[in-house]
């Protein structure tokens, strides 16, 4: 995909979008799946609750790719030494909006992925097939969705 910003604005991006997981994580995961050869997700969609890192529309998966710091990882534990109560108020709350987004979006009928930043960088091919995993299981549920409606009696 080009680069339809500027380098600025391409940089304030950015920094409003740090609380998900950073940019070169999101690459990789990026590479990871094109490598794969999965298909049909696209990047930062804004047109959905909590605007996900990945989504897959068809099968109605979204990914999103947390901040260590920002979303309060317990493994990498890297709690600021100052301002403490300003951070972990800060933290506390995005956990909380985490918790409505994935509430919002399977009332809406989406499945959600969340990864930690660490996790891919340390298991990337554990996160592929996760997300494989889970595309697979939606994409059988549909098929089983139509099958039913296919066979039901016509009324
Ligand atoms: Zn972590």
């Amino acid at each position: 995909m080009a680069d339809v910003f500027t380098k600025q604005k391409r940089s304030q991006i950015m920094s409003a979008n740090r609380s998900h997981g950073n940019k070169s994580t999101e690459w990789r995961l990026r590479a990871r799946l094109v490598k794969a050869g999965l298909s049909g997700w696209r990047v930062n969609a804004r047109d959905i609750v909590g605007n996900p890192d990945f989504v897959f529309d068809k099968e109605h998966v979204a990914v999103f790719v947390d901040g260590c710091f920002w979303h309060g990882c317990r493994k990498c534990h890297k709690f600021p030494v100052s301002n403490v109560k300003f951070w972990s108020e800060k933290i506390a709350r995005n956990k909380r909006r985490d918790r409505a987004v994935n509430r919002n979006l399977r009332n809406n009928g989406w499945t959600v992925i969340r990864f930690w930043e660490h996790q891919l960088r340390t298991a990337p091919t554990l996160c592929v097939s996760k997300i494989q995993n889970m595309l697979e299981k939606q994409r059988n549920s549909t098929t089983e969705r139509t099958t039913q409606f296919n066979t039901s009696p016509a009324a």
